[in-house]
């Protein structure tokens, strides 16, 4: 199965394409999670990638292609993958589109997670992560049992730096500038199922297998 989600910032793609990842037993992409831990450990791509994603700007397309490519190259993406957050604009489409054409297959589905900014903007507000597993949480909608501390690994949990609201905002302007242009992409060919992100999280996962049905 290759899929792409698609969505605003918090429009929860990541944690669907996460439990549907673990499903299915196909790797989960993330660009963000992949860049962020270029940052961390400080590799030439972080360190080009760092202001931008500060700014909540998006990183140059050949940067976020190349990285895409590379993972794509893996082994373990022969029998499928999730993207999650890539691509964000029709030029980044084309370029994965060309990447799959040589090596893996065109692209089975794309399932789009929507929900309106202003609900977007307090979910994101309240989102905390584990900087060691990458396990997201919500302070209000899907709280840690120890307040502050990860299920998972009982790391002490972190806000993104560009989870700040007035980032939040410019992220959710450049997702609408850039992004809004791949739904129409998609429906021209026919690939894209919509999903109510709006919709308690288990309802979102079964609408989403409900869209992947014919993708299995
Ligand atoms: P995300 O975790 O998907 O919200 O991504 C966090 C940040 O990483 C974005 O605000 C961008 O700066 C950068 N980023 C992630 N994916 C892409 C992409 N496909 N193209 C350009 N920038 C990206």
């Amino acid at each position: 199965m290759r899929v792409v989600f698609l969505g605003p910032p918090g429009a929860g793609k990541g944690t669907q394409a996460a439990r549907i990842a673990r499903l299915r037993g196909v790797p989960h992409l993330s660009t963000g999670e992949m860049l962020r831990r270029a940052v961390r450990e400080g590799t030439p791509v972080g360190l080009q990638a760092k202001g931008h994603m500060e700014r909540g700007a998006l990183v140059p397309d050949d940067m976020v292609d190349r990285l895409v490519a590379e993972r794509l190259a893996l082994p373990d993406a022969g029998r499928g993958f999730l993207l999650d957050g890539y691509p964000r604009n029709p030029a980044q489409a084309r370029a994965l589109e060309q990447v799959l054409a040589r090596r893996h297959g065109p692209l089975d589905r794309v399932v789009y997670v929507h929900v309106d900014d202003d609900t977007l903007v307090e979910r994101i507000a309240g989102r905390r992560g584990c900087p060691k597993c990458g396990a997201v949480f919500h302070v209000a909608a899907r709280p840690p049992k120890k307040p502050g501390f990860c299920d998972s690994c009982g790391s002490a949990l972190v806000q993104r730096a560009d989870d700040a609201e007035a980032v939040v905002r410019d992220r959710l302007r450049v997702y609408h500038d850039n992004t809004a242009g791949l739904v129409r992409y998609y429906e021209e060919r026919g690939l894209l199922g919509r999903v109510d992100g709006n919709l308690p999280i288990d309802e979102v996962t079964h609408a989403v297998e409900a869209v992947l049905g014919s993708a299995a």
